[in-house]
């Protein structure tokens, strides 16, 4: 493979990802991006190759999803001027807010989000720092919906294609990209 293919595939950052077998739980390949976020330049490299998949014009908002997707979304936020959202774990929004529960690859959650955090009609970004089963990703979506945004693109560090979320995601009409992906669980 020439050195093209490989900046393409984001090698280069797949390589700063650590992976930790049986955590949180036996049989789970942990992708940890806390390496990469320890590396300056790869994660200034992450998000610029992440903000050059996304033309601003088509995006109002960001909604980051608690907690390593509040990285992304602000580092996405910072550079492009634009507002953001927090997609919360429960009881921890100080106001009014609505929530939706969702099944994860080890358990299960829920997320929410401020009542009036977006307008009807807005045009908001999810971003997320991994996409496995899409759970977390497709409870974010509809949460969004329901208060009336328009949910059309998803973006996340890293992919995992086998547990088929991104393409969840993409049939409900939401363009996703990753920058990584890894196989398996
Ligand atoms: P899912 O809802 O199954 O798409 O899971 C996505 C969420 O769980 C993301 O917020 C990830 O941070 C986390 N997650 C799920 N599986 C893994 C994994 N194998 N490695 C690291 N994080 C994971």
């Amino acid at each position: 493979m020439d050195d093209v293919n490989e900046l393409a595939r984001n090698e280069d950052l797949a390589e700063l990802i650590r992976t930790i077998p049986n955590y949180p739980t036996a049989g789970i390949l942990f992708r940890d991006v806390s390496t990469l976020l320890l590396d300056g330049s790869g994660f200034r490299a992450a998000m610029d190759r992440m903000i050059a998949t996304v033309d601003p014009v088509e995006i109002d908002l960001i909604a980051g999803i608690e907690a390593r997707g509040f990285i992304v979304a602000s580092a996405m936020s910072y550079a492009l001027a634009k507002g953001k959202i927090m997609l919360r774990k429960p009881g921890k929004l100080p106001g009014e807010v609505v929530g939706r529960d969702y099944t994860l690859e080890y358990g299960t959650d829920r997320i929410e989000m401020h009542v009036g955090a977006v307008s009807p009609g807005q045009r908001v970004l999810i971003v997320d720092d991994l996409i496995a089963t899409g759970g977390t990703a497709q409870a974010g979506v509809a949460l969004l919906r329901g208060q009336g945004a328009i949910v059309m693109q998803a973006r996340f560090l890293v992919d995992l294609p086998d547990l088929g979320g991104a393409a969840r995601l993409r049939a409900q009409g939401v363009q996703t990209e990753a920058l990584c992906s890894f196989p398996g669980h």
